[in-house]
């Protein structure tokens, strides 16, 4: 008998090995097992299919060991990875590492899964009433700490009692304890605790539904009757989050599973307190700052009997094994970052998990208050069911939005900072009503480029073509695409004068000025710099939301879905910028943006006031902005889209080459793109040198292929691989490297 497998390479598919005869009897589809690799090497392997064809190699290799005793792999997860490969024509095997946590997957033959112990302390009876009343005496602060832990012991009916809770004791002190260990009055033991083990949550029932809510609600489930996907447009602040508790709920009283995806692990803290106070220790967490052990035991809880019921996660958690998932909820299903960019699989996360919910017969609900222009054509085309939410939860009125035209207040001398006088005023009425108040720039660091003003001269990565960016509190010029950092020179190094400038603004500098212009304010900055250590995301929302901060600056990092109380102002600085990329979506994406920050001001009994600084105010997509003008939107955008040949009208593949030699780079996409035409003609556009055209040493080319509705995913799919065998043929080629984004954002 014969095992094909999935190994976690890149190279092809799938490996096929024969199976020893003692394994025969245990072995199944989705088992993982250690196959020899080339001359020394053994991996993990996954079963995917079993049968009697001899293969056409005659040394093919047996089979090493079998791992498990039951598959951990089931068959609707094969089928997604299968999926996942075809359709974003990626190898099975990079699905497969996307999919399974690393330590599941130890390479050589030792498991590197470690459990977790924990120390407990309990108490020697011989040896303390041997101490009791004599010696300690002496010992008064050892005899003060092991009266309190008696107290502890009988208070709670236990024997033992946890090291780390022992440290919270009023006489506890590290050499007070080591003092009763070493008279072995108490001894301590390690005791091995699942990571998952945590106490019993008390849990509430699901606050009742609004009458809007409750209609929303009872669409979705009329929409089911039909459709396997509903679409939930709601504007921000509708109370989507209580709508959704209402269908997990449902669900679960089905004996269903649900998944529940966010665009950001900077989210999930948020969204995760509200779902746990209903659904308690039912619902688990999987995203890619857990670590490795303990996204190896969610993985094994989800194939035991008692798997979690709703999972809370980013993108990765797709691939968790389902037993009866009954309904994913896809929350702001128009965040780019559910597109995963590098490195292969480049899947959306959206689009899978309607793949994924229709393997399993479940349905998806895909939220959002500024829909993709896919989605939205999906609904009103009859492909998913749409469902929309008008009104603000609690009566909650939508913020004012005023543009300030940022050239003319130039013109007119009156923008003296980086602040309209319009916007410093709101902020000074903010901070005396105790409100706070978000500002927005969507580049990071201090200034995004700096240039000699004799000549200038500007400094660029030596890794990438693309100019530095200062950042002024570390002092460095910073690549913002390999993170290479730099020394700031001093004097401009083309023509020797003391000429370097800054020019143009980022969130440092914003900062700066925010705090220059209201000093006895408390300010912080959220980006990526500002948040790169462990929770410092966490911290800082969990410090704005406490009003320990009044003014928060920072990246679109803020926009995504958090809910603050207390917002008065936001501001928008530069929002030009959003929209000048040189790129299909940016209206799109420059749209969501605006319209999600401006979501953030007003709560409850504070009507919110949003400011939105632009040179250029004619802009339709500001007008659709202050107008709340959604459809407007969407029908301007559609009409562009057909005219233009992009989605939801065509498919997009962008096809990327990638050579250390410029001249091979330019000759490979050439020749790659001349093969392509042959059978897929004026659908082949390029090859073209993209905006950074050179990243980490690598000189990259694209070719677009812009392929209506409706061609053969299977044919495109044959083409490509058919001509990238074709290009392979020439030794200039060999060392090319070669990569598909399908659907590219
Ligand atoms: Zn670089
Ligand atoms: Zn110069």
């Amino acid at each position: 008998m014969y095992a094909d497998v999935i190994l976690p390479l890149p190279f092809s598919d799938l490996y096929t090995y024969a199976i020893p005869a003692a394994l025969q009897p245990e072995i199944g589809i989705g088992y993982r097992v250690i196959v020899p690799f080339g001359s020394r090497k053994h991996y993990t392997a996954i079963v995917l299919k079993i049968h009697r064809e001899p293969p056409d190699n005659l040394d093919i290799k047996e089979i090493h060991s079998l791992i498990d005793s039951h598959p951990v792999v089931n068959e609707q997860q094969l089928r997604l990875w299968e999926w996942i490969s075809f359709y974003y024509l990626s190898p099975l095997g990079d699905v497969y590492k996307a999919a399974l946590p690393s330590s599941m997957k130890p390479r050589d033959l030792l498991q590197t899964y470690t459990p977790r112990t924990e120390t407990f302390i309990q108490i020697n009876p011989e040896k303390e009433k041997e101490y009791s009343d004599n010696l300690l005496r002496r010992a008064k602060k050892q005899q003060a700490l092991l009266e309190e832990i008696k107290h502890f012991l009988t208070a709670n009916k236990t024997e033992r009692i946890s090291k780390k809770e022992l440290c919270g004791f009023s006489n506890f002190s590290a050499s007070t304890l080591s003092g009763l260990l070493k008279k072995k009055i108490l001894t301590d033991i390690c005791i091995e605790t699942s990571r998952l083990d945590s106490d019993k949550m008390p849990v509430r029932e699901p606050y009742p539904l609004s009458g809007h809510q409750q209609d929303a609600y009872i669409g979705i489930n009329n929409c089911f009757l039909q459709k396997s996907t509903c679409l939930l447009h709601g504007v921000t602040s509708g109370g989507k989050t209580e709508i959704y508790v209402h269908l997990i709920a449902q669900l679960l009283a089905e004996g269903k599973q649900v998944l529940f995806l966010l665009p950001e692990i900077a989210l999930t803290t948020q969204l995760t307190k509200r779902l746990q106070a209903v659904f308690g220790n039912r619902l688990g967490i999987y995203h890619s700052r857990i670590n490795h052990n303990e996204r190896a035991e969610i993985w094994q809880k989800m194939l035991s009997a008692q798997p979690y019921e709703v999972i809370v996660g980013v993108r990765s958690s797709l691939f968790l094994p389902f037993q009866r998932l009954g309904l994913v909820i896809v929350d702001e299903e128009h965040e780019s970052s559910y597109k995963q960019q590098d490195p292969s699989p480049r899947y959306h996360a959206r689009d899978t998990a309607v793949m994924l919910a229709h393997f399993f017969g479940a349905k998806t609900v895909l939220g959002s208050a500024t829909p993709s222009i896919e989605s939205y054509y999906n609904a009103l085309t009859g492909k998913y069911g749409l469902v929309t939410l008008t009104e603000r939860f609690n009566g909650v009125t939508m913020p004012d939005i005023q543009i300030e035209n940022t050239r003319e207040l130039r013109r007119r001398k009156k923008m003296k900072s980086l602040l309209s006088p319009v916007l410093i005023e709101l902020i000074e009425q903010s901070l005396k009503e105790n409100k706070q108040v978000i500002l927005f720039r969507n580049r990071r660091g201090y200034a995004p480029i700096i240039a000699c003003s004799q000549c200038e001269w500007t400094p660029k990565c030596k890794r990438c073509d693309v100019s530095l960016t200062y950042h002024k509190k570390v002092n460095r010029l910073v690549c913002h695409y390999c993170n290479s950092t730099y020394r700031v020179p001093e004097k401009c190094p083309s023509c020797q004068q003391m000429s370097l400038e800054p020019i143009g603004q980022g969130t440092e500098q914003l900062e700066e000025e925010v705090l220059r212009l209201f000093p006895d304010s408390k300010v912080a900055r959220m980006d990526q710099d500002s948040t790169r250590g462990k929770d410092r995301f966490g911290q800082i929302i969990h410090d704005f939301q406490q009003r320990k901060i009044q003014i928060l600056v920072g990246t679109q990092m803020l926009s995504k879905g958090l809910d603050f109380e207390h917002v008065k102002v936001v501001g928008i600085i530069s929002a030009d910028s959003l929209l000048n990329h040189p790129d299909f979506r940016a209206h799109e994406h420059g749209f969501q943006l605006m319209t999600q920050a401006a979501g953030r001001a007003g709560r409850k009994q504070t009507a919110g006031t949003v400011v939105i600084q632009s040179a250029d105010p004619g802009n339709p997509i500001y007008s659709f902005v202050t107008g709340n003008n959604y459809a407007g939107f969407f029908h301007a955008q559609l009409t562009e889209r057909k005219l233009f040949h992009y989605p939801p009208f065509y498919r997009l593949i962008r096809v990327v080459c990638k050579h250390k030699d410029p001249g091979k780079a330019d000759k490979a996409a050439s020749h790659l793109a001349e093969l392509l035409r042959k059978s897929l003609h004026e659908r082949v556009l390029g090859p073209n040198k993209p905006v950074v055209g050179r990243i980490q040493l690598f000189y990259i080319r694209e070719i677009l292929l812009k392929l209506e509705n409706g061609l053969s995913t299977q044919q495109i799919r044959d083409t490509l691989k058919k001509a990238e065998m074709n290009l392979r043929l020439d030794p200039d080629f060999k060392h090319a490297m070669l990569y598909y984004d399908v659907d590219p954002l």
